[in-house]
């Protein structure tokens, strides 16, 4: 009888089929971006087509192995690399990187699941469109991750998330079938909505083979100012006046707090961080406009006016080129390299309504000040759609690493409390995985995770599929 291994080389071919056995280094495969978790494959394997991932998906249910999807592996919740059972198949996507059709009437692209999101974008801007989705990650992690973990990233306030710009999806399933449910409709109800249940399943249901995406026209000019504010409360009521101003206009608007910044200042000094040094916080703001870099400008300088005049900006700058808004973009992107330069931090990826944010942050800010005096907060996030990266930096006497171990439980509970008492959410965009999927027990509504727990037997009633991973 012929082993899993023999079978999946005669699916993918031998050279696609990658042993520690036969002396590779599968650490790459293993490994999770964070370096939270290191496990052991029993191979990685990496089919071409829809028709070899259904044959290896059939192929390791009926070995009894599970397997574990992976795309770029930028995820940041430990949901894409195996446990340490040396079990486990590691189902790598990046060779289905195929772009199928671009639509221009019908405003949709069809791409293979292992596209890399930044060429995606690319490509949909050489047939002169624009492919919304962009994330600090962009040039290595995947559509199918996007989609897998419904990816939100600097867009969201104006073309939502990953979900919000999927219409449909090619899926193999646990019993290895392909659903096709490829197609550029945005109207379909014909029942349930298999589409929004593979999306944020984190591989935990279905593979997904390929997506049809949303296109949008290409902005005729993009321009981006770097405000200083007085406090988060004023934050929020910029982001009520651009909405004003700017109408659908307004595609970024990012906060960043004063140590955040100053962590890209110390770190990264020939970045040039501005206005950061006398102001609690900064806020970046996308413009995208659909005549004129000019009349961007204009509609830019009548929404500073009146936020200066109403004293929720205390100064601000408008790049002047894109080399200059880039650079601005460069540096909100930066504070989580910082972060890590800084050393180790605990993170939180939370959704609190808008309005509620500042609240949320002064009750919470005080209340880890005063448990555990001398933690460093860095706050930063896409606060046009809610979502703060609420992160805690060890105090900077003593050794990070036992401020992690002896801490990072307390600090989660302290702050996840709040977060629910605030009605948001524990994970806005990056997912649950194994890091959180305990948490997800705690938190979530009962009625909610027994809805969710029943839809994974009947999908994967092997559990074949990522287990362990969103529900523990
Ligand atoms: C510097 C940095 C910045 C980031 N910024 C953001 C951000 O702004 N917004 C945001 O949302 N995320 C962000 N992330 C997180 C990460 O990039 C996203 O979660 C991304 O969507 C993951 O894509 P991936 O291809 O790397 O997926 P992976 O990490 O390989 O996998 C992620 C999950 O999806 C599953 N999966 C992957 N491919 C498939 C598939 N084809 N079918 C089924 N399941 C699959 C995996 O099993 C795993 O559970 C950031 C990460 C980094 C490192």
């Amino acid at each position: 009888m012929s082993t899993l291994i023999d079978q999946l080389r005669a699916i993918v071919g031998a050279a696609h089929v990658l042993t520690r056995d036969d002396g590779n280094d599968l650490s790459a495969w293993e490994q999770d971006w964070r370096k939270r978790a290191h496990g052991h494959a029993l191979a990685v394997v990496r089919p071409g087509s829809t028709d070899e991932v259904s044959a290896v998906v059939r192929a390791c249910a009926a070995a009894g192995h599970s397997m574990v999807p992976q795309g770029g592996n930028t995820g940041l919740v430990v949901g894409s690399v195996p446990d340490d059972s040396g079990h486990q198949v590691v189902l790598s996507l990046t060779r289905l990187n195929q772009v199928r059709a671009i639509d221009g009437a019908n405003l949709t692209m069809t791409v293979e699941a292992g596209c890399i999101l930044q060429t995606l974008q690319e490509t949909a801007q050489k047939a002169g469109f624009l492919f919304p989705l962009s994330l600090a990650a962009e040039g290595s992690c995947t559509i199918g991750g996007n989609l897998a973990t419904n990816a939100g990233g600097t867009q969201v306030v104006r073309y939502g998330n990953a979900r919000d710009l999927c219409l449909g999806l090619e899926v193999v399933t646990a019993q290895g079938e392909v659903w096709q449910g490829l197609g550029g409709l945005r109207k379909d109800n014909t029942g349930y909505d298999l589409r929004d249940l593979f999306v944020g399943s984190e591989g935990t249901l279905g593979i997904i083979t390929a997506a049809t995406m949303k296109l949008y026209p290409l902005p005729a000019a993009q321009l981006t100012a770097w405000a200083a504010v007085p406090s988060l409360e004023a934050a929020v009521a910029l982001l009520g006046l651009a909405h004003r101003h700017l109408g659908a206009g307004l595609t970024g608007f990012e906060v960043m707090g004063q140590f955040a910044l100053g962590l890209v200042d110390r770190h990264m000094p020939q970045l040039r961080v501005p206005l950061w040094a006398d102001h609690p916080y900064c806020v970046l703001l996308e413009n995208s406009d659909s005549e004129s870099e000019a009349h961007a400008r204009t509609q830019f300088e009548h929404l500073l006016e009146s936020a200066f005049e109403d004293g929720i900006v205390s100064d601000a700058v408008v790049a002047e080129s894109l080399q200059q808004a880039h650079q601005l973009w460069h540096i909100r992107e930066s504070i989580p390299l910082a972060q890590a330069e800084e050393g180790l931090n605990i993170k939180h990826d939370i959704s609190i309504p808008v309005s509620l944010i500042p609240a949320f942050c002064a009750e919470t800010d005080a209340l880890l000040q005063r448990e555990i005096p001398g933690v460093r907060l860095v706050n930063f996030g896409h606060l046009g759609d809610g979502n703060l990266h609420y992160n805690v930096q060890a105090p900077t006497h003593g050794d990070p690493a036992t401020f992690l171990r002896e801490q990072e439980a307390r600090v989660n509970t302290l702050v996840f409390d709040q977060v629910h008492r605030f009605g948001g959410s524990i994970s806005a965009e990056h997912g649950v995985g194994s890091l959180k999927a305990d948490k997800l027990v705690q938190y979530k509504d009962p009625v909610a995770l027994g809805l969710m727990r029943s839809i994974k037997q009947a999908l994967d009633p092997h559990n074949i599929l990522n287990p362990g991973r969103v529900l523990a």
